[in-house]
């Protein structure tokens, strides 16, 4: 170490999981140095904001943190300057829009299914589960056969790319609602909406899309924006990146994805690199549409749960704040999603924005003659890990061998887990409190 009151420290990524681990790094008087592959800062909080006066952000973005530390931050880094909303969230079946979560808001859903979701739902109600081997063995328990094959496992197969069969129940937190049987009847029964996303509330910069939270960060930190790292030798320590570039480290914090960032360690053993390829992630096109006309949506987001329409998720940036888009215009973005394992992409982005286009009309979302001033589909290459069979098993090879390797990873790449920008801004905050000792 060239100076051990001040090791030189190395972060890969300059997203969510960076910013914290760069704060906690200066907090303790240190000055890191932060890398990024791509041109543009931020990962998936990167903003962008298109000529044309639109800014689409990389996937839908909106905080509804619960953790203080990172509400204050974000509300200190844009100056105050963002917007409070309620949450307002629906669901698309075959036809029919109904409020979220579906399992307590069936009202309006035809009556033969609504009756069979209800005396499948009695039939599980109260009892005590059999063995919960996957996703699908606890949707079953836990909302009877007909929701949990018409709903969620549908939903999760278009979100996840995967048959509930194969993915584990790690990832679930509060994410799918377990109501008890009156919540259902009354939703079922009457209009009484039950109150039940676990997004009740959630925030918005006003202005520049969900980076201006990072704009100041990026400032500080000033990272090394084209740098992708592609060797890694962690008995000299040095970082190689595919423009050249080498640098040394004292300690090295990566918030790259572990399926790169095993093979790039320079004496992975053949076991630990085969486990890293095991671990799934989805990929995501992401399809952006301007309009000249404001009222497309009566939510903020919306799920789509029809298999045989590609769009998963629909949400509409002008609803966040009307500064991203040009003055009269409204915004919709879409999620279709792909896997190299289970859904692999034939790379023609041009086609999914076409097929999204159409799905939208066939939902009533755009008009037959929408004048559609804008369009795109963009890649995302990372988008949301895949929890399937293959993953503790890989990821209890893989964490070991970087703690040996004296790597320290954080984020939802690094950590391999379904978390929010807040946590992945405290995995990386915790990550270098634990190097920081
Ligand atoms: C579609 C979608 C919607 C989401 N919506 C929300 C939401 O509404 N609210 C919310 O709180 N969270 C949301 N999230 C989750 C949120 O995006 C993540 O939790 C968070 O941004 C992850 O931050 P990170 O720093 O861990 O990863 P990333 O943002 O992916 O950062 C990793 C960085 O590493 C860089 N990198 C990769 N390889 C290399 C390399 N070889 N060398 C150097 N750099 C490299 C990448 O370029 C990237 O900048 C969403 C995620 C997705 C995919």
């Amino acid at each position: 170490m060239s100076n051990p009151s001040k090791p030189n420290i190395v972060i890969l990524g300059s997203g969510m999981a960076a910013w914290g681990a760069y704060d906690r790094v200066t907090e303790a008087g240190l000055t890191p140095t932060v890398y990024d592959a791509r041109e543009v800062p931020g990962g998936h909080t990167a903003s962008y904001r298109l000529d044309n006066g639109f800014v689409f952000d990389d996937g839908p973005h909106i905080s509804f943190s619960a953790i203080d530390q990172v509400k204050n931050l974000f509300a200190e880094s844009v100056d105050q300057e963002y917007v409070a909303f309620t949450a307002y969230v629906d669901n698309y079946y075959e036809g029919h829009w109904v409020e979220h979560p579906a399992v307590v808001n069936l009202k309006g859903l035809p009556e033969p299914l609504v009756n069979k979701v209800l005396d499948d739902f009695r039939a599980v109600h109260g009892q005590e589960p059999g063995p919960i081997n996957n996703y699908l063995d606890w949707l079953v328990a836990t909302y009877g056969r007909t929701y949990a094959e018409k709903f969620p496992a549908v939903y999760g197969k278009k979100y996840h790319t995967c048959e509930a069969v194969d993915m584990n129940t790690d990832w679930l937190g509060p994410r799918l609602y377990q109501p008890d049987l009156d919540e259902v009847v009354a939703g079922a029964t009457s209009d009484t909406s039950a109150d039940a996303h676990y997004i009740k509330e959630f925030r918005y910069p006003k202005k520049g899309g969900f980076q201006s939270y990072l704009d100041k960060f990026f400032e500080r930190a000033n990272p090394n924006l084209g740098h992708e790292a592609t060797s890694i030798d962690p008995k000299a320590k040095t970082v190689t990146f595919g423009n050249g570039t080498v640098v040394e480290y004292d300690e090295l914090i990566s918030s790259v994805p572990l399926p790169l960032l095993v093979p790039m360690v320079e004496g992975a053993p053949a076991d630990v690199i085969e486990a890293s390829k095991k671990l799934s992630c989805s990929q995501c096109v992401l399809v952006n549409i301007g309009v000249d006309r404001e009222d497309l949506s009566p939510a903020h987001w919306r799920y789509i749960y029809d298999l045989d329409l590609d769009a998963v998720r629909l949400s509409f940036p002008h609803m966040f704040s009307p500064e991203v888009v040009p003055p009269g215009h409204g915004a919709v973005q879409v999620e279709v999603y792909f896997s190299d394992k289970y859904r692999p992409f034939d790379g023609n982005t041009d086609a999914v924005v076409q097929t999204v286009i159409g799905n939208l009309k066939h939902m009533g979302v755009l008009r037959e003659d929408e004048n559609i001033v804008f369009s795109e589909g963009r890649w995302v290459p990372w988008a949301n890990v895949i929890f399937d069979l293959d993953t503790n098993p890989a990821l209890a090879k893989v964490h070991p061998f970087l703690d040996e390797a004296g790597i320290t990873y954080c984020g939802r790449y690094g950590d391999w887990a379904y978390i929010w920008t807040d946590e992945s801004y405290m995995s990386g905050h915790n990550a270098a409190t634990k190097l920081l000792g």
